[in-house]
């Protein structure tokens, strides 16, 4: 597939999933962070996203041949002896919150990402949710990015504060939710968070509160938006690396990363999200065509356009 798109890589886990839903239980549905985000991205910028991560014997050839059959450039994906990482999650009936019942690393335990020399030139870089010592790793791999975006989850910020502060010295933008904002910065405002986040590295940040939309907070101000409202929401599963995929898909197909692209960008984000959400694991996803993101996008258009000044009456 050929494309004016930049080339974009991205960096994290690709998972067997077993979820436990309110609708029944699903088991080995293709997963992980990096999986989630190549898919979504895929669908704004064809041919150009590069996925860098590791899966084990076990993992079917045809999960790989369909990701290039999407334009996702596949070389970057380690096959190591032993069983493909495994995340078992059961939500609650309302879908509002999940726990985690097990987490098997497995071939993921012992990641080393290793960037290909193609890749290393790839202007924009996506670091999934992974030790953020090999988050700082790839960046040591790759030639200086035009933008560099990373997420992290609770489990880093607990556990490994330094290798945080060293990968967040580094990042141009970070994408984490609320929950995570505040325990990063021990700050329960998100605006006196957010400030104190971007004060340790990343210029941009973008704070998500799921069915409550995201917010962006750079030089340019504070930005907000919603997430699309929806009748049926499935399995939230990837929802936020959907998001992220469809924030560095937008961005690298476009190539321009200023205040006012980044705004545009997050509608693009959040119409991946609401995607994501309705389908079991990456299903809804896989299914699209790029005229199904288009309508939404005209749908989100809809969805906040007022009808122009919003002047004090009077
Ligand atoms: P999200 O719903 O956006 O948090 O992403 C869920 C995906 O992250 C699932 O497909 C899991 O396979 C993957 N995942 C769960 N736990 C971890 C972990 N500790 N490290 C990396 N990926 C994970």
């Amino acid at each position: 597939m050929t494309s004016s798109a930049h080339p974009l890589l991205i960096v994290g886990s690709i998972a067997f999933d077993d979820l436990d839903m309110p609708t029944g239980n699903f088991r080995d549905v293709l997963g992980g962070a990096a999986t989630y985000s190549s898919i979504a991205a895929s669908l704004l910028a064809p041919g150009a996203v590069r996925i860098v991560g590791i899966v084990g014997t076990d993992f079917p050839d045809a999960h790989l041949a369909d990701l290039k059959a999407r334009g996702i450039d596949t070389a970057g994906v380690e096959r190591a002896q032993g069983r493909t990482f495994r995340w078992h999650g059961r939500y609650s009936q309302d879908l509002a919150s999940r726990e985690s019942l097990d987490t098997q690393l497995n071939v993921f335990a012992d990641f080393s990402p290793k960037i290909p020399a193609a890749y290393c030139g790839s202007p924009f870089v996506l670091l999934g949710n992974i030790h953020p010592k090999l988050q700082v790793d790839v960046l040591e791999q790759v030639q200086k990015p035009r933008l560099v975006v990373a997420d992290t989850m609770n489990f880093w910020i607990e556990r490994e504060p330094k290798a945080l502060a060293q990968m967040l010295s580094r990042i141009d933008l970070l994408v984490i939710n609320d929950e995570e904002a505040r325990q990063l910065s021990g700050i329960h405002n998100l605006v006196r968070a957010a400030a104190d986040i971007r004060k340790r590295g990343p210029s941009m940040l973008i704070v998500k509160r799921g069915e409550f939309g995201a917010l962006l907070f750079d030089d340019a101000g504070t930005f907000f938006v919603p997430a699309y409202p929806l009748e049926d929401v499935v399995d939230p599963t990837g929802a936020g690396d959907s998001f992220a995929g469809g924030l560095l898909g937008y961005l690298a197909a476009t190539g321009e990363v200023t205040p006012g692209n980044l705004r545009k960008a997050l509608y693009f984000a959040s119409s991946l999200g609401s995607f994501c959400v309705e389908g079991i694991g990456p299903s809804r996803l896989l299914a699209l065509g790029r005229s199904d993101v288009a309508a939404r996008i005209a749908a989100f258009a809809k969805l906040v356009d007022h009808g122009g000044q919003l002047a004090l009456p009077g």
